[in-house]
Formats: structure tokens, sequence, C-alpha cells
């Protein structure tokens, strides 16, 4: 115990991750590790499977006893409630779920009743997050959503209903046909609901999905870059108005319900993950497992190596160190960044940052030592990132 007390809040796991890589159907954007077409038989097996690795995984890093759970996809819901219970009584009985700081689990809409709602209550789930995108059909339809924005709203009443007290919902904004006028719709809507957090994304069309063919061939016209951009800005001044905090790059929340499991990833602490493709991340080496679901039982079943593990040179994990902090409203502290890497971030980059502080894009607060993106800065975080990449 006292061990666990000295140690730094970097040299433990401090979420943990499962991947559950169903989907009801692709969306046309999606270059996620999901898959469409798997039914009952074939879910209850991966389950099975993911159970499995959670009994038979070594804890080679210090847990947290209150890590973070995620379970994330794909989508989790819609995993029959009993397979998802066996998985998270795995995470039980073998200490992976202690007394977690938050248990969050991602939902489409469509994909979920009361009952369902409650069964993940019980199951110890406190927080939901939503896929809604957009709270307009035509919209939906274009990025091939399969829930339509009724059931989107019902899904969170019924969220509410069953208990759950932390809601978010994902939103995309640039989508094929969308307005300024139907994006504030969305967002109105959505912040009457009473929800405290959402996730606001541009949409990115990447490569090798659908909608990038369908694009390059004129079937799907997207928003130019003004109307992005404005949209964007519109973003940010209209959930100001309705008491949202940015306080990540694309995440907001009223009342500081931030999600405690992303700030996991945007401290740069390590986290555990169990199931297909999932990604763990040790504090120096990323493991990435099997994507495929058929390659991910199998690998279980035979006792296979089922991650590939990348060790991370000290330089990268600095890197991604000050990409992930800077994302925060927070910032980076420049203490952690010494005591973690050993490197004294003003004295090694303060000539290539000060331009950015005096343009008001970065700011240092030196008392807190403390450096942080600006609003404006957040626009062109990119560029800012530059100065701390290695060669
Ligand atoms: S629901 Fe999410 S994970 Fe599934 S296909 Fe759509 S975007 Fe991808």
């Amino acid at each position: 115990m006292d061990k666990l007390q000295n140690l730094q809040p970097w040299q433990q796991v401090q979420g943990i991750y499962v991947h559950i890589p169903f989907c009801r159907q692709k969306c046309l954007y999606c270059d996620f590790n999901s898959y469409a077409g798997f039914g009952a038989e074939a879910m209850a097996k991966y389950a099975a499977a993911v159970c499995r690795e959670i009994a038979g995984r070594r804890k080679d890093v210090l847990l947290n006893a209150n890590a973070s759970i995620y379970f994330g996809g794909g989508t989790p819901s819609l995993l029959p409630a009993e397979a998802i219970k066996e998985i998270t009584d795995a995470l039980k009985k073998y200490g992976w779920w202690q007394n977690p700081c938050e248990a969050s689990i991602e939902a489409n809409p469509g994909t979920v009743d009361l009952p369902k709602l409650i069964a993940l209550r019980q199951s110890g789930f406190d927080r939901i997050s939503f896929g809604v995108q957009s709270l307009n059909d035509a919209e939906l339809k274009a990025i091939g959503r399969v829930h339509n924005a009724a059931q989107a709203l019902e899904a969170i009443e019924l969220a509410k209903q069953a208990g759950f007290k932390r809601i978010n919902a994902d939103v995309i904004y640039g989508l094929p046909g969308q307005t300024m006028a139907s994006l504030k719709e969305t967002l109105t809507r959505l912040c009457c609901t009473g929800i405290e957090h959402l996730s606001v994304y541009g949409l990115i069309v990447e490569d090798g999905t659908p909608l990038q063919k369908m694009t390059e061939a004129g079937k799907i016209i997207l928003p130019d870059e003004d109307e992005a951009a404005d949209m964007y800005e519109f973003v940010q001044e209209f959930l100001k108005t309705q008491g949202f905090e940015r306080y990540e790059i694309s995440n907001y929340a009223r009342g500081k319900a931030y999600s405690r499991h992303n700030l996991v990833y945007w401290h740069y602490y390590p986290y555990a993950a169990f199931g297909a493709g999932a990604c763990g991340f040790s504090g120096s080496a990323r493991f990435t497992a099997a994507a495929k679901v058929q390659n991910y039982i199998q690998l279980i079943q035979s006792g296979g190596q089922l991650y590939d593990k990348e060790e991370l040179p000290v330089p990268v994990q600095f890197e991604e160190f000050m990409f992930m902090n800077l994302r925060k409203q927070s910032g980076v502290s420049l203490t952690e960044a010494k005591q973690r890497f050993g490197i004294d971030v003003m004295e090694k980059y303060g000539a290539e940052m000060k331009p950015y502080i005096e343009h008001n894009l970065l700011s240092f607060d030196k008392e807190r030592q403390k450096i942080c993106l600006t609003e404006a800065g957040m626009e062109v975080g990119n560029r800012i990132f530059e100065i701390f990449v290695t060669d």
C-alpha cells in the first residue's frame, strides 16, 4: 500500500479500455476497427474470449484502484446485456475493476431500451456516451447512420430514466447538407436535454472510406472550408452561451463533468486495454491487439501472441506527452515534464515558443509552471505541436 501511495500517477495504470468491435452497419465515414454483420452467437464467443483475456493477463504495471473503465467500439451497446455483464464481472473478479472513478460505455441510439440501460447501470456503468452526431435525419442518412433524431433524443431520455447522471453526446459538424441553422438546431436541442458533456468533431474524410470515394466521385458534397470554419467558430461561441466549458480541443462540459477516462489519455498516463484491436499503453510502450475478430478469438484460444509491442523512445514519449497535454485547456505541467522526462521545457523550447506566446496563441503561467494553448491557439494547435516533434 505504501509503495502505491508513493507512486506518481504516470507510474500506474489509470484507465481500463475494453473494445467491442461490432456495429449494426458501417457508417460511410468510419475507419475504426468495427465490423457489421456479426450475430448473437459470434458476439457471445467474442465476449467469452475477452473474459479469457482478462483472466489471463498479468498485471505487470501497477493498477490504480480508482482506474476508470471505458467500453468503446464499435457499438458496445449492441452486445446483449448478459454478455456485457460477463465482461464486467470478469474485470471485477480479476481485480481490474476495483473502485473506478468512472465507468463509461459507448452506445448508439436505436440499440438501447430502458431494460438494457437499467442492466448497464446494474453492471456498474455510471456514464454513457451516445453517438448522436446530428439531430437532422437527412444529415444522419447522408453519412450512413442507422438511427434518426427522434431515437437519439429518446435514448438520452431513457438513459436519464435508468439513472445515468453523466451523459455525453458526440456531434459532428461539416456534414453533407449541413447548414449553420441545422447545426444550431442540433446543438440547441441537445443542450435542452440537460446533458452535461458534448464531444464535437469536424467530419474527417478518411482514406479508403466510402465517404472518400463518394466525395471524390461528386456523389456527396461537403460544406467547403469556409463554411466548416464558420461552423467551428459557431460551436465555440454557442456552447459558451449554454454554460459549456471547452476543457479539451473537441470536448465540452458543464459543471466540470469532464470525461475522466479520456483525461487519462490526455494526461498521457498508462492504461490497459482488452479486446480485438485494443491499444494499451504502459508509459513507455504501446501494445496493439490483433484487430480482426476471428483472429483475436483464435489467438486467445491458442495462446498465441496477441499483442504487437512498440517500445517508444524517450523523445517520442516526450513529444506525445506534449501533444496530448496541450489538448487540454489546463495545458501541460512543466514540473511533470521535468519529473517524467528530465526536460526543462522553457529552457529547451522557450525560444521557439516565444513568438506564439507573443501572439497570444500559447500562454505561460510562471507561477503554476504551466503552458496552455489559448482559444486562438487551439485553432492552430498542429502548428504549435510541431515545436516538440523529434526528427
Ligand atoms: S457506429 Fe461508430 S464505430 Fe460503428 S461504423 Fe459508425 S462510426 Fe464506426
